[in-house]
Order: C-alpha cells, then structure tokens, then sequence
C-alpha cells in the first residue's frame, strides 16, 4: 500500500522485513515537485545517484524540458527502487539560479565572461608554453569522484600520452585511495571481492568505521529490513560516535582515533588463540600467516584496552561474534581510512575474512567501500594516480600493453616512478614546479586539509588554475580560467558504484546557459592540442559519450575490470551489471575470488605492494620471492601511535565527517530547500562529560582551535566517546560574504581550517581524523538550538534537547509498491 513519508524527519523510510537467505523486496520511492502528479510526466529518464558510492538507480521524470522529480528503479540490483534523502532531494540543484551558464577568465584581477573559444584558446596558449619552456611536469590534473568513467578515461589518455604527466589524481586521494591500497596489499590487485547481495546472507555484518545509515542508507534500509525479519544478523560497530548502527549493534566498539590497529590486532589474536580460523583456505590460498600470527601473539584485549580505551571484555566479545560467524561480511570507511596507518588497519580486516576463508560466498565478504559515486571509475580508467586498466606502473609488460592499446611508445606513458597523489601535487604547485593545474569536479579550497594554505597554494600568481565546475565554488573563485560544467540528467555516460556495478546514466534535459559536459570539454582540449598517435593519427579517435565506453572496453579486455561483456543497450532498461563482465562472464560477476586469489599471481597483480610502516614500493624480485604462485597476502603491521596527541594546550582529540543530509562541500545538497533546512550550518559535537566540565550547554557558539586553525559553531552534546571532538566537513563560505574564505573579521566554518598537512605512508590518504584540538566558549546559547540534525549521530545526548528535525510537506515522499517494468519505450518502471 502507498504511503507517505517525511523522509527529512525519517531518513530512512519504512520497513519491508525479509529473513536470511531470502530476496530483498522491493519498495519503489517517488518525490514529484509540489504540483507535479505522476500523470504530468512526459518522460522518464534511467539514471543513478551522484551523491554517494551506493549507485541507487532511479528514473529521472521530466515535464516541458525540466527535471521535476526521481523515482526509484525496481528492476536494479543495488536498490530495488529505494532512495535515500539525497537523492530523492538534490537534484533541485540542478537547476538553480547560480548555476555557471558561461565561461570565465580572470582579467585584472577579476573574473569576467567570456566564449569557450576564448577560455580555452587560454588554457591551451598556457599548456603550450609549458611543455616548452618547463616540460610535462609541470602540468597537473586534479579531478573527482564524481565524472562518467568515459570522461575519467579521456582525461587519463591526454594527461599520461598527451601531455605525459604523471601528475594525475582524484579527490578519491581524499576518500577511496586506502581501499584501492589495502586490496592491492591483500588481493595483488584492486578491486572489491564482495557484493551488496552479501547483505541478504551473512550471519554477522562489522562496520568498521564506517556510518552506513549515513553515507550509503539505502544499504542501511537493506540491513534495518533484515533485523525486522526472522533470523536477523548480528551487528558489530566499531565507531566513537553514536550511529544508528552502533544503536542497534550486538557490540559496538569506540576507541580512541588512531588505535585501529591496536583494536584489530587485538580481534586478530583472539581469534587465532580461540581457533577460528581455517586453516585449509590459509593453506591453500594465502602466504604470510607466521608473520601475522607472530605479530599478533602479544596484542591481548587488555593490551588493546590501554590503548583504544575499549574494556577487554568488549574486545573479546566482538572477536568472539566474528570469530564465530557462520558467514561474515565486514565493511570499511573513512573511520579506518583517514587515519595515520589507515592502510595497515584496513588490511587486518582482510586478513580477518582471509584467515576465516570468508571471501567468495554468498554473505561471505569484504566491502572497502567507496565514499564518492564514481570514484571506482577514477580508479580503473587511471584517474587516480595508478595505470588504467588496473596496470601495474612497476611491470613492464602491462605498460607496453597499455602503450599499445594507445597506440603511442611505452616511453610516452611517464612509469620511471610512482604516479603523484594529490597531497604531493600540491606541494609540487606550492614550491612552483607544477604551474598549471586543473581542477575538474571538485573543491579543495575547502575539502583538503589547512585550507589557509591550501588557499594560499591556489592564488599564487605563478601557478595557472583551471576550474571546472557547476558553481562558482570556493575553487573557482581563485581559478584563472573557469569551464561551466554540465552534470549528471544533462549527460550521458557510466559510473560504477563501491559493488562494481556499472549503471548508464542518460541525458534527460539540455544543460543550462553554454554548461558543456565535462567529456566534451576535454575532447575540445585533445582536439585543440593536436595530440597525436605514433603513426600521426589523432591520440583520441573518440568523439560521444558511447564511443569513449567503447574505447574503454578495449583499454579493460582480459584485465580484472573487464567490461567487454557490457554495452549501453545492455544497461537500459533493466539492472545494473557488475564487472567483471566479458565473454566467460556475460552476465557479471557478484563475488571475486571465488576460488581463489587469482589476481595476485605476479605477472598479472596491479601492485607489488608497499612497507606497511615507510610505504616504500616493494619491486617485483622482492614480490615473486615472498608470492611466487600470486596467493591472498596476510601482511602483518605493528601499532604505532597517531602523530599528534592531546596534550595541556590541546586536550581533545577531534574528528571530521559528514551528515545523512550533505555531499561534501554541500554545492549540490546546500541548494536543495529540504536538505539544506535539515543541516542549514555547521555545529560541534561533545560528550555530555566533556560539556559539563567545561560548563557547556546545548547551543552555545564554541570555538575549536588546532595548531593549524580555528572554527565556530553551535554545541552540540551527543552520546560520543568522551575526550573527542566531532565537526561535519560540509561548510565552506560559498554562501557567506567571505565567497572562499571567512570575511575579514569573521571566524572559520570549514571543518578543514583545522586539519593537518599529513597522510597515511601507503594509501597517501589525508588523516582527517586524528588532530588535537581545543574546545572554548565564545558566548552562550540563549536557548538557540544546535543546526545539528536530531535524526541521526548526531541526535542529542538528552532527549527533547532541540527540535526534532523535520521537513515537514515538502519532504513527503511516496513509499509504494513495486511496478513492473515496462521498459524505456514505455517510458519506465
Ligand atoms: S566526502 Fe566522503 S566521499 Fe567525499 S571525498 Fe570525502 S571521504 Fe570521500
């Protein structure tokens, strides 16, 4: 039965119970503009989120030219017509009013309006003189995990054997750069080995670190509809923060940041001491299980408890649950990956399903998940700082194999070292010997670490800015030359989500003003360079979004991201397909390593590997000698402590995050009325403990200070571990006075006026979350309330504290029951 629900006040929706080993049902969710009956759509039109990793699938509907709603699509895998808050509301944004419609160039100081023949007969003037007066180095691509992988591929095709730079990454650095690296330490190769569908099987689901409600609720929806069923999972969280998943979990583990390794080190031992393991799947497909268990025979639960300040018995608990499972699915995000040996701990979790042998069976797997939709895509087309096609830079077979695809001489695509990651390209740019830089999709004025001087970075005279963007971002206020972009409903292409599901997303209405697809843009920049192949032929014979997908295909053949099985026809109308897909797998493939690690061999592995404590790159003798069949990796890694720790002058630690409402840096989410009303500013979360000593109260405007900066908000006390400190990253200063920065006068709002210039040795990941930090009063509440929302970690420690969040009849959504499909023809699902 239909009904209706205020899905800013319930983010999650109502309940379709299902038990163990049963399908999950469907629920399709519609959100029409006020006015708008289903009977007034003229089209609708398939597409997938763009503001998450989870890949819901939806159907954009359109009236007179315009989007006026989403609905979602029964027949697809990952949702089965669920949406969440974001995407049933964001894509408002779309259309609003300060969308870029032209492009700009900066002239005296200022950026004006121009033509695109003007704006990138610029950038390519400066391209020019570059490559001749200073060389390929110093050209810099900066780009998204938010592009169709046929923009990332054409990006990584001109950047690596047009221009020949190796300084290429995505703001996936900030997000996704430890799952790529912790299973290529464990796997030999990127590449997630479980499914969504694990969900429906497993016995016992870990987070670690990972707020599912939050960053991917339509998975949430899918575990809250398996606890309302017979024969539920058993939960264990491990997060300092009061979740929705820690609320329900069997054990729910908060240790202090920067213990992760201590904690599963601790896990580890248990269980190999207790005997859960299984020793026939170590035998016959991992290597390094002496070392692992020699590391961890020392690290008992009450070792871990002094430091994580987790009570031991806690600790054996959980071992006891995981080491227990029948079928375990374990997931990871930033809690784990932003931290100071962010890759080392996400590696114990795979050795945790490894010595288990729970890999490869239905609820049997691991999801290092991804944050951003398409972030899986910058990885596999070589957006990111590795060779497309998951190659490996090391091996010199597959670098002539990608030369040849490319038709262009090994020696054009820059190998002879690491490719650069996106923390050092801006210390390239900083010390001047990167001096152009283009920036696609994203805003590091605001989402990379000590934006004092990330901003500083970006206004050098010296250093040539390209901004591509939807909005006049914080970014492309400090940009030389700015590209109005087009997005996703107003572009055709593919993207993949953290399953390896690759979804088509169609055109449905024009881009406003001259907003060009980021494709087409970058197919313009190609032309206009005359990049050429070793035979004179253009470098880039593509031409539209479907013959980029096709060039791919041929890039991916034989390689673990094979697509080749996959077509546009083959992702419309139907469900989403997972790769790898090719001519033994025409249907996709749900689980990797079903049997076997088959990735690792070395001839074939997409990494030799790093030092889990130095992150020097392990070279190929050293890898053959410790793998030499290409088994599942168990590597072992010591606990060491974070690189900064509270002291007198800074006695918190603090933490950054983000909220069910928001995508990063809120230039989509904070133009859509509801989501923006949910979460409207930034607010700082503390123990009710911490609070009270220091004579706090709900809504007082507090400051919070680190060696690097400063911000101010809104208190708010909630359930999280006393000692820490918790700010969302989503506010800058787009819609203050500021425009990029805080106004003169005025204090800082972006979580990141106060992180660190630091990162993980291996993945190079940003440690978003560990810095200490001070917490003073700057004037008191008077009764205003907190802009947290109430709905979710963020809720208040005492009930009734502040207003419930709601949205109130603008945030009514239809909960319905499925509809069959009836095919793109007659117009959707
Ligand atoms: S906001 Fe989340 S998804 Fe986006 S880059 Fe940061 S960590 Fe990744």
């Amino acid at each position: 039965m239909d009904t209706s629900v205020d899905r800013i006040a319930d983010p999650w929706g109502g309940r379709t119970p299902y038990r163990r080993h049963q399908p999950w049902p469907a629920r399709v969710d519609t959100f029409l503009e006020p006015g708008t009956g289903p009977e007034s759509v003229q089209r609708w039109v398939q597409t997938a989120s763009i503001l998450h990793s989870d890949g819901d699938a939806m159907d954009i509907a359109v009236r007179d030219g315009r989007m006026v709603g989403v609905r979602g699509r029964v027949s697809d895998r990952v949702n089965r017509g669920r949406l969440g808050p974001k995407d049933l509301f964001a894509w408002q944004a779309n259309s609003a009013r300060d969308r870029l419609t032209r492009p700009l160039v900066r002239r005296a100081g200022r950026l004006e309006e121009t033509d695109w023949d003007t704006a990138m007969d610029r950038i390519v003037e400066r391209s020019r003189e570059l490559l001749a007066d200073r060389g390929p180095g110093s050209i810099g691509f900066y780009t998204s995990g938010q592009l169709f992988l046929e923009e990332y591929y054409t990006l990584a095709v001109l950047a690596r054997a047009g221009i020949g730079t190796g300084h290429l990454d995505g703001n996936t650095r900030l997000c996704t750069a430890t799952a790529a690296e912790a299973l290529k330490e464990s796997f030999g190769c990127d590449g997630q080995p479980g499914t969504y569908d694990d969900i429906d099987h497993a016995d016992v689901i870990a987070l670690f670190g990972h707020n599912l409600p939050e960053t991917q609720p339509v998975q949430w929806m899918r575990v809250l509809d398996r606890l309302a069923g017979g024969d539920p999972p058993r939960l264990v969280c491990v997060d300092p923060r009061p979740t929705a998943a820690a609320r329900r979990a069997t054990v729910h583990l908060a240790p202090r940041l920067g213990t992760n390794v201590a904690l599963l080190n601790a896990l580890l031992h248990e269980i190999i001491r207790a005997g859960h393991i299984d020793h026939d799947y170590i035998a016959a497909h991992t290597v390094g299980f002496e070392e692992l268990a020699r590391e961890v025979s020392s690290c008992t639960p009450e070792w871990a408890a002094g430091i994580c300040d987790v009570p031991a018995a806690r600790i054996r608990e959980a071992a006891e649950v995981l080491g227990t499972a029948d079928r375990l699915l374990s997931t990871v995000l930033q809690g784990v990956y932003q931290s100071h040996q962010a890759t080392a701990a996400a590696v114990q979790i795979n050795n945790l399903h490894l010595l288990r042998g729970m890999l490869g069976r239905p609820g049997a797997g691991v999801l290092q998940m991804n944050g951003q939709p398409t972030a899986q895509n910058t990885r596999e087309c070589g957006a990111n700082g590795d060779l497309p096609g998951f190659r490996n830079w090391q091996n010199d077979r597959h670098v002539a194999e990608l030369a040849a695809v490319w038709n262009v001489e090994p020696e054009t695509i820059p190998h002879h070292a690491p490719p650069t990651h996106a923390m050092q390209m801006f210390r390239f740019a900083e010390q001047g010997s990167i001096r152009m830089l283009w920036i696609s999709g994203t805003n590091p004025a605001v989402s990379l670490p000590e934006l004092s001087r990330i901003r500083s970075v970006l206004s050098q005279d010296r250093l040539f800015v390209v901004v591509q963007d939807l909005f006049l971002t914080e970014t492309a206020r400090l940009a030389d030359v700015v590209l109005p972009a087009a997005t996703w409903g107003e572009k055709t292409g593919t993207f993949t989500n953290a399953d390896r599901t690759v979804h088509l997303s169609d055109k449905a209405v024009e881009p406003p003003g001259q907003a060009r697809p980021d494709l087409d843009i970058f197919l313009d920049y190609a032309a206009r360079m005359d990049f050429r192949d070793r035979d004179g032929g253009p470098l880039i014979g593509w031409h539209d979004p479907e013959s980029a997908f096709e060039a791919w295909k041929r890039c991916s053949a034989g390689r673990p991201c094979d697509y080749t099985g996959i077509s546009y026809a083959a992702l419309r109308g139907g469900s989403g397909i997972q790769w790898p897909c090719g001519e033994d797998t025409p249907e996709g493939t749900p689980r990797l390593y079903t049997g076997g690690i088959t990735w690792a061999r070395p001839d074939d592995c997409e990494s030799y590997g790093r030092d889990l404590v130095t992150g020097a790159a392990t070279d190929a003798v050293e890898y053959r000698a410790a793998n030499p069949e290409g088994k599942g990796m168990l590597r072992a890694a010591g606990y060491l402590p974070p690189h900064e720790e509270p002291d007198d002058r800074y006695p918190f630690q603090l933490t950054t995050g983000r909220t069910v409402y928001h995508f990063h840096t809120r230039t989509k989410t904070g133009r859509a009325p509801q989501l923006d009303a949910a979460a409207p500013d930034v607010w700082v979360e503390a123990s009710a403990a911490d609070a009270s000593a220091a004579d706090l109260a709900e809504g007082d405007v507090v400051e919070v200070r680190t060696p690097r900066g400063a911000l101010r908000g809104r208190l708010r006390i909630t359930g999280i571990r006393p000692g820490l400190l918790f700010v969302p990253f989503h506010y800058g200063y787009w819609d203050t006075p500021g425009g990029h920065r805080p106004a003169d006068g005025t204090p800082g709002r972006a979580a990141n006026e106060t992180t660190v210039t630091d990162w993980d040795p291996v993945s190079k990941q940003p440690l978003f979350k560990t810095a200490a930090a001070a917490l003073t009063l700057v004037e008191r509440g008077n009764g205003t309330p907190s802009p947290a929302p109430t709905t979710t970690a963020s809720a208040p420690w005492r009930a009734g504290a502040a207003p419930p969040t709601t949205g109130g009849r603008s945030a009514l959504v239809r909960q319905g029951p499925a509809m069959p499909w009836t095919g793109p023809a007659g117009g959707g699902a």
